[in-house]
């Protein structure tokens, strides 16, 4: 019993079938033993089951049994005693001699049956036939080979439908016509039914092959095939029912033709009519879907991996038509890496599935990205192996991403190149998201911010540090200072821009903020603004002495040029004195004249020597560098009458060669009168030690947008050795000389933005020249 529950349940059909077979048998030979003749034969008048039939169906079930138990040498032993006995059966209806096992089992009932059998004891040609195909199909039990399996139900269908076609003279004729049938075809009734029963028990055990398995499987296939299976009995059933007429003597056998014929003609046009519809419709509903799948891109790739399906979306894609692609190998044109088909074949194979991204070729040559997902599909309706592939072009994706991936880069370069900090705020949460390098500026270790703001916040010390959660509504971008005391408690500061965004309603949702650590800057430029007051205080301290020096140098002069007006003062007022004293009578119109004339010239002189008193205030009153737009006519006028005052001023033809162009600069004039002086001193006390005449050239010009002025002389010029250091200070040939004019003229010059050097002079003399910014003539106006 527990073997019976352990197998399954056709392996049960089948060993009932096998039951029912022996019970036959048994019947059969019980009819024999106690003459009964409706065990024999089942219908009275006709052949009976013979003994040796009996047997061999016996053997036939435990054949069967032993197939449907596993048990299959025990299975294709019984196959091939069977086939040998009805090899030798069938041998033996050649020969005109019976056989000795004729006649074995009941030799006086079998050799007294009615209807008498060919050869009465032996089974008939057909039982024999069909015996033999079971036989044959026993042999293929448990075998695992497809051709022998497919033998096995081969033989078994033949002999079932052999068995059930012998089954039809019983359905269509009385008993007694049965006597008609040739000799050889004739067969009993139990016989063939048994023999029937074991060859449908075999395909049973044999469901997984050949047609068996298409009606037995699932599917629209096996469901068609289950349905139009019983059509064939059709013409059986309205032959049995016409035959009934016949039998009750209704109508002739010339109308059960009729019959027969036109019942048969409607029932297969109704099939017909049927199967147009049915198939039709499914035709027209898989056209209707594959046009909607030309739509999108599945590729179908057959078990040989050649393309059966190709959509008009693939060729939009790729370029090649469904003509061109159908039947080829879809990595043999669209150039998949050898690699990568490797492992696509590689995954289907083990895993019926591989997914990924690849580069496929165009026909246009170029090239696409797709995401593809190739799935095998083993159990289709029609039994073919097919790969189907998904495909998505993603192209334009990877495209954005390598630019993304790009940007990346260039961000990263920069904020390595410049050592930046990059910071992301969402606002309403407080989560800061930001770069190694930023953790790294504030002294922490990679993840020490926490994705915190509020850890940020906490390191700074100079700003406020909850500035970021209330912006000015609208703000765009701020520029940020910020001071941060590091884990390590170094402070720092930082400078920066910071960039808000916004929600459609306006709401400022995320900050941005980009710093770099200014620290070293920030020192450097204090240091440099500490210098730079320093210097400003020598310098201006220099020019103060120096002009002080140059007013103790100019003091003897000047004495002598105020001595002159002040005497010619006193001679004109002596003359006036004496034109009025020695005469007390009124004075006569030219003595009136002379007065007057004396007494103009008188002021005239008073008021030289009070200009001269004027510009020397003016020279040594201390003074801020100061620079202004100056008109360089007058300050230079100004500067000759300074340096070369009276006596030198008639030594000396001193001649102004001034452009109108460059007569605006951007000067200190008291700095620049300060050079002016030097420079016409030097060159006065280097002519008047030389031959006459003393000409002193004082010109202007302009070049590259400066005012260039040259102060030229005639005299003995300077030597190339002192030339090398003129501007060095103590370079002095004066015997008083402190050697410092120079240098201080060229120190101004280049406060001024300005160049000083001593030019080329190959026709003797020397020619200082300077430059100073220019004023533009727009500017002029604008001023
Ligand atoms: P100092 O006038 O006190 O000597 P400077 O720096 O003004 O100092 O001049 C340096 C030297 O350059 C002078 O001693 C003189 O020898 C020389 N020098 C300056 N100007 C001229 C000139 N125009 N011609 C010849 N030599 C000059």
């Amino acid at each position: 019993m527990g073997l019976w529950r352990r197998v399954s349940r056709p392996e049960k059909v089948a060993a009932a079938i096998a039951m029912a077979v022996a019970m036959i048998a048994v019947a059969a030979l019980l009819g024999w033993g106690v003459g009964n003749v409706t065990l024999t034969s089942v219908l009275a008048g006709s052949l009976a089951l013979q003994p040796s039939t009996a047997i061999a169906l016996l053997v036939g079930v435990v054949g069967l049994l032993a197939g449907a138990a596993g048990q299959r040498w025990l299975s294709q032993l019984a196959g091939a005693i069977l086939l040998a006995a009805c090899a030798v059966w069938l041998a033996a209806y050649a020969s005109p001699h019976p056989l000795p096992t004729d006649l074995m089992l009941f030799r006086a009932p079998v050799l007294a049956q009615t209807p008498p059998p060919p050869w009465p004891g032996r089974p008939s040609i057909v039982t024999c036939i069909v015996m033999g195909l079971f036989a044959a199909s026993l042999l293929g039990v448990g075998q695992h080979r497809p051709g022998l399996r497919l033998a096995a139900v081969t033989a078994a269908s033949l002999g079932g439908l052999l068995a059930i076609l012998s089954i039809l003279p019983f359905l269509l004729q009385d008993a007694s016509q049965l006597a008609i049938l040739h000799q050889s075809l004739r067969i009993s009734l139990n016989a063939s039914i048994a023999l029937g029963g074991l060859c449908a028990a075999v395909l049973i055990l044999k469901r997984n092959t050949g047609w068996v398995q298409v009606v037995s499987g699932g599917g629209e296939r096996a469901r068609i095939a289950r349905l139009l299976t019983p059509v064939a009995l059709i013409p059986i059933v309205f032959a049995t029912l016409a035959n009934h007429g016949v039998r009750a003597g209704v109508y002739g056998p010339d109308v059960r033709m009729l019959l027969m014929t036109m019942s048969s003609a409607v029932a297969l046009l109704f099939l017909a009519y049927w199967a147009a519809r049915r198939f039709g419709h499914e035709r027209a509903a898989r056209d209707g879907l594959t046009q909607a799948l030309e739509r999108s891109t599945v590729m179908v790739v057959d078990g040989q991996g050649r393309i059966q399906h190709w959509p008009k979306a693939l060729q939009d894609l790729y370029g090649w038509t469904a003509d061109e692609a159908l039947g080829r190998r879809p990595v043999e044109f669209l150039k998949v890496g050898p690699a990568t088909r490797d492992e696509i074949a590689a995954a289907i194979r083990e895993r019926g599935e591989w997914r990924g991204e690849v580069l496929h070729r165009t026909k246009d040559g170029g090239h696409r990205w797709v995401a593809i997902q190739w799935v095998r599909q083993e159990r289709t309706l029609d039994g073919e192996v097919r790969v189907v592939g998904t495909i998505s072009d993603i192209t334009g994706l990877k495209t954005a991403e390598a630019s993304l991936q790009e940007s990346k880069e260039r961000l990263r370069l920069a904020v390595e190149a410049y050592d930046l900090a990059i910071g992301d705020v969402d606002v309403a949460t407080g989560t800061l998201i930001c770069d190694d390098n930023s953790e790294r500026l504030l002294g922490l270790e990679p993840g020490g911010l926490n994705n915190d703001l509020k850890t940020l916040s906490a390191m700074i010390v100079s700003a406020d540090p909850n500035r970021d959660l209330d912006i000015a509504a609208g703000a765009q971008q701020q520029f940020d200072d910020v001071q941060v005391r590091r884990a390590d408690g170094e402070v720092r500061d930082f400078h920066g821009v910071r960039r808000f965004f916004y929600s459609p309603e306006g709401k400022h949702r995320r900050t941005i903020g980009i710093y770099r650590d200014v620290t070293e800057e920030k020192r450097v430029e204090r240091e440099l603004a500490l210098r730079g007051d320093y210097l400003a205080a020598l310098r201006a301290e220099l020019a103060h002495v120096s002009r002080l020096s140059a007013v103790g140098e100019m003091a003897a002069g000047l004495a002598h040029e105020l001595n002159q007006p002040l005497t010619a003062i006193g001679n004109y007022v002596g003359a006036v004195k004496l034109l009025l004293g020695n005469n007390a009578k009124p004075l006569d119109d030219i003595a009136y004249a002379r007065v007057v004339r004396a007494a103009d010239q008188a002021e005239g002189q008073a008021v030289r020597a009070g200009e001269i008193v004027r510009r020397l205030r003016d020279f040594v009153a201390r003074g801020e560098a100061d620079a202004r737009i100056e008109e360089l006519g007058p300050l230079i006028r100004d500067s000759v009458a300074l340096g070369a005052p009276g006596a030198l001023s008639d030594a000396i033809d001193i001649r102004l060669n001034l452009s109108p162009l460059a007569d605006r600069v951007l000067a200190d004039r008291i700095q620049i009168q300060q050079i002016l002086v030097n420079l016409i001193r030097n060159a006065a006390e280097a002519m008047l030690d030389g031959p006459d005449p003393h000409i002193l050239i004082l010109g202007t010009s302009v070049r590259n947008g400066m005012v260039e002025v040259s102060v030229r002389d005639n005299g003995p010029g300077i030597s190339a050795d002192l030339a090398a250091r003129l501007f060095s200070p103590f370079t002095s040939t004066k015997p008083t000389g402190m050697g410092v004019g120079l240098s201080i003229c060229r120190r101004i010059v280049e406060a001024h933005g300005g160049e000083m050097w001593l030019a080329d002079t190959s026709g003797g003399g020397a020619d200082f020249r300077f430059t100073l910014p220019l004023v533009e003539k727009e500017l002029r106006h604008a001023v």
